[in-house]
């Protein structure tokens, strides 16, 4: 099995050298993930060149470069609980925002020509149930998108699904059409060149060690360097440490898994669809076929990381509930990731001190939400404010090691909920 991810092996690296010296920016970026670099992208847009970015290992090498490479509208947060918590004019501001960011994407991969497999076929909202009552959730949803969002998710019966996957799991689905998906990698590392090439300035290997308040703005230090700067974003993920102890304390590290199969031709007959494909479970598999007929397959949701070996085997099994006629599919990559997750499953993206931000906790739900935050951000670096809506979604503690416990706990719970709920367990 192999240790690196699929995405890694088909991405050349950048190799940038890390900050060395002293150095001065007008913003610096804490983090070489989508939020840093959409957030870069949204501040070159708009004039700002004055930028550096410093990531603490190789751009990407986060949740950005390792995810399902899944690009749809929403939040990790469910709509319902977005209405609910917000009204119906905020949350359909911010639904419509989600939209955008697809679309934000969609039209950065094609200006600066990245070359990362985008994959034009929407997303299939699975029914694992097919029963009535979750029939009936899914009417729900769909008339909730309509009504109070504006949002056409197209119904399919079982018999259309059984057209795009030969497989007895599954009921009806929703078809989300504006989404698409990509190999994540490529497009980080596309775009990060994209914006070099408009000015901004990348370290790689320089994890900031300390940040403190020097004069009006801000001195980074790193292992090797030190950035003086007037303005700066925090944008860490899930792995931030040593930092900012309220942003690291507001956000819980939860890993899922990702395994990739070789090519293989009963992919091409099994899944007759370029849709990227999940479920309606609350631990869901997310899956798609690649260009060149390999499955990619994530699923799971856990406070634990596990070994490559123990993920495909965990996955095996899953894909095989769902496709038993793969069962001579090889796997040939397996990996994790960490999702950085706030308590409210909302990202957090706001204003710490005068000239210091923050945005995390994207979720499981990241790809077109980064860009979302870039905007938002790079308008509110230049004075604007941000949206009053996202006050709601602040810095709530996560309690640690205790948080964590009582989030599996939550998981393990939700998992045994899908699994009473399932007829054919
Ligand atoms: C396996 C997996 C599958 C997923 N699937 C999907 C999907 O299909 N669709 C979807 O929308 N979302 C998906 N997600 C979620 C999505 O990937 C994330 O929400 C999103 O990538 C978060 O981006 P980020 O920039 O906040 O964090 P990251 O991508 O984690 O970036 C943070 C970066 O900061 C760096 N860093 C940390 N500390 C320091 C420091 N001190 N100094 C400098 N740099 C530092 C890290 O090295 C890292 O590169 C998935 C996530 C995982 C893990």
């Amino acid at each position: 099995m192999n240790e690196r991810s699929f995405y890694e092996e088909h991405a050349a690296p950048l190799a940038l050298p890390p900050l060395q010296g002293e150095h001065r920016a007008g913003v610096a970026i804490v983090g070489g993930g989508l939020a840093g670099l959409s957030t870069a992208a949204s501040l070159l847009a708009r004039g700002v060149r004055d930028l550096m970015l410093l990531e603490a290992e190789q751009l990407g090498s986060g949740a950005s470069g390792r995810n399902g490479g899944f690009v749809m509208e929403g939040f990790s947060l469910s709509p319902q609980a977005l209405l609910r918590q917000l009204g119906a004019e905020a949350a359909r501001s911010l639904y419509g925002a989600s939209r955008d960011a697809v679309a934000l994407v969609r039209q950065r991969i094609v200006e600066h020509g990245i070359d990362c497999q985008r994959t034009e076929g929407g997303a299939l909202w699975l029914d694992w149930f097919d029963t009535p009552a979750s029939r009936q959730r899914m009417q729900a949803h769909a008339g909730l998108l309509r009504e109070r969002f504006g949002v056409e998710w197209d119904a399919l019966d079982r018999e259309q699904v059984r057209r795009w996957l030969d497989s007895p799991r599954y009921g009806g689905a929703l078809w989300e059409r504006g989404a698409f998906h990509f190999q994540p990698l490529r497009y980080v590392r596309g775009l990060a060149v994209a914006l070099q090439s408009q000015g901004l300035r990348i370290c790689e290997a320089s994890p900031v060690r300390e940040l403190v308040q020097h004069g009006s703005g801000w001195r980074l230090q790193t292992g090797t360097g030190v950035l003086h700067a007037e303005q700066v974003l925090l944008a860490g993920g899930a792995t931030l440490r040593g930092v900012h102890a309220g942003v690291e304390r507001a956000r819980l590290p939860i890993a899922t898994y990702v395994v990739c199969s070789e090519p293989l031709a009963p992919v091409r007959q099994v899944i007759h669809t370029d849709a990227a494909l999940y479920d309606n479970r609350f631990a869901f598999d997310y899956y798609r076929r690649l260009q060149d007929g390999r499955i990619l397959w994530g699923g799971r949701i856990s406070i634990r990381e596990r070994r490559p070996e123990a993920i495909a085997a965990l996955l095996k099994r899953d894909l095989l509930r769902v496709f038993p006629q793969l069962h001579d599919l090889r796997l040939t990559h397996a990996w994790g990731g960490l999702m950085s997750y706030a308590r409210h499953e909302m990202p957090q993206v706001l204003q710490l001190r005068q000239g210091l931000w923050a945005a995390q906790g994207f979720g499981g739900h990241g790809m077109a939400p980064t860009a979302l935050a870039g905007e938002w951000l790079a308008d509110a670096l230049l004075g604007r404010p941000l949206p009053q809506a996202l006050r709601r979604y602040g810095l709530q503690p996560v309690y640690g090691a205790a948080g964590l416990l009582a989030a599996q706990a939550r998981y393990s719970w939700a998992e045994l909920q899908d699994w009473l709920s399932d007829p054919r367990r």
